[in-house]
Parts: structure tokens; sequence; C-alpha cells
């Protein structure tokens, strides 16, 4: 339960791994360049030297920047209790605050994901070092001839869940990545989000944040592509 592999488009990443781990690693680096980006903006190498992927996507806290990620990635997550094993999408695996779709005798072994090209982005916004998001959002984007070919946008710490924004993807997917379709895949993000006030901020505030948040992935994103 413990490692990361790269073989050719595939990763896998054992649930035990440290988010140091992640960072550490340069196969990792080539073949998913925002894994490193979003685990180095998580709380500060303290935790990080502690804290496992696997602890950090399986407990469904909102707040958790991996979640996201993992959506951002289109990620696989492996079940195995006694039934034996199964997979589920990151996509589908977030159902409420600390609900998932892992049930009381399941753990969480590993994740895989298909390896990244193009452009992208993990951008967060805290109130200082070693804190939780008040808004953060994860991009990757592929661009040929000009257009953009495929997109991925997902949100951290804006609702109850990970959000992944399919409507931003519908509008960047086809489009030039101009800015109009820039400030139309913002919109639909920020209309995705469904944060609830707290210690980090009325509604409002983190509905601004998220739009603030998500351009800056995209065009992040879009200058690496
Ligand atoms: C001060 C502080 C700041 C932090 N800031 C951030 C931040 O900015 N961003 C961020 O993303 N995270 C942050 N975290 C969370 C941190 O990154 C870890 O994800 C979290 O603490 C869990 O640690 P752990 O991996 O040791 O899991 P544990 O504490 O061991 O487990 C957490 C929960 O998940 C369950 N669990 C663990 N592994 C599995 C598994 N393989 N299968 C099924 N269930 C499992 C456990 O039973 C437990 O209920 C912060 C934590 C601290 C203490």
């Amino acid at each position: 339960m413990k490692g990361i592999s790269v073989d050719g488009g595939n990763v896998t990443i054992g649930a035990m791994t440290t988010q140091h781990e992640l960072i550490s690693s340069d196969a990792l680096a080539a073949a998913a360049p925002i894994v490193r980006e979003a685990s180095l903006q998580i709380a500060d190498p303290q935790v990080r030297y502690i804290g496992t992927i696997g602890g950090n996507v399986a407990n469904g806290d909102p707040a958790n920047d991996m979640p996201g990620l993992m959506q951002t990635l289109d990620a696989t997550y492996h079940l195995a209790g006694p039934s034996g094993t199964r997979t589920v999408a990151a996509r589908e695996f977030y159902e409420a605050a600390y609900f998932t779709a892992r049930e009381d005798d399941e753990i969480l072994t590993g994740i895989t994901f298909a390896a990244t090209s193009g452009g992208y982005a993990y951008e967060k916004q805290k109130r200082k070092i070693g804190d939780y998001a008040t808004a953060a959002a994860g991009v990757l984007l592929t661009v040929e001839g000009g257009s953009c070919t495929s997109a991925s946008v997902a949100l951290t710490n804006l609702s109850d869940t990970p959000v992944y924004c399919e409507d931003a993807v519908g509008v960047l997917v086809g489009s030039s990545l101009d800015d109009a379709a820039v400030a139309a895949a913002v919109k639909a993000a920020v209309d995705a989000s469904d944060p609830v006030a707290d210690t980090r901020g009325p509604v409002d505030f983190k509905k601004y944040v998220a739009g603030v948040i998500v351009k800056k992935a995209i065009e992040s994103a879009r200058s690496r592509a």
C-alpha cells in the first residue's frame, strides 16, 4: 500500500504514500506535475511528512486538497474489503462531508490515473501557511492548433464535497481559450460551487475568491499548455 509507480502512461500510488513522498518523486512530477504543485500547498512540511494520500482522500474532508486534485485527474480509487476488491471513480466517490462511497469494512488501497500532458495548475487561497483552502482549484488543459481539445476543472472546499465543474469544461473544450471563454468558464465554475459561511468568510466572499482562484488556475494552465 506504499509507493509510486509510473508505467508508461499509467500512474499508481499506494494509499500509505506520504505527501512528502509525492513531492519527492521525480517520476511522478514528470508524469503528472500537478500532483507536486498541489502537494506543496498542503499545510506545512511537518504535516506532509506524516499525512498520506489515502488518509487525505478517504475520510471525505471537503477541505482536503487531494480529493479535488483527484477529480481533476479523473483518478480511480481502489477499495478492498471482505467481499473482495472494487474500484470507484474519484468523481463518484464523495457523497457529503465525511460521507463517501467507501463501506465501513473497506479500506482504500491505492489510486490510479493516467499521466497528463499539456497545461496544468493547482491554485489555492489560504489565510496563512499551514491552513486549509478558503478556495482552491485544479485545472488541466490540452491545446492543439490553437483550440482546447481537453480540459478538467475541479474545486476544493467550495462545497461539502469536491466539485468537478462539467459546465466549465464544456465551455473550455473547443474554444481558443480566449478571455471570453475563460470568463464564461470561471462563471460556470463559481455557479457550480456551494460554499457555506464559516471562519474563512461569508458565502459571497468565498464565491468571489473562487472566481479569482479559478481564473488564475485556468490562465496558469493555459500559459503552460
Ligand atoms: C495542521 C494540519 C493542517 C492540514 N492542512 C491541510 C491542507 O491544507 N490540505 C490538505 O489537503 N490536508 C491538510 N491536512 C490533512 C493532512 O494532509 C492529512 O490528510 C490528514 O491529517 C490525514 O492524515 P493521515 O494520512 O495520517 O490519515 P489518518 O489520520 O491516519 O486517517 C484519517 C482518516 O482516514 C481514515 N483512513 C486513513 N487511511 C485510510 C485508507 N487507506 N483507507 C480507508 N480509510 C483510511 C482513517 O481511519 C481516519 O478516519 C492538515 C492536517 C493538519 C493536522
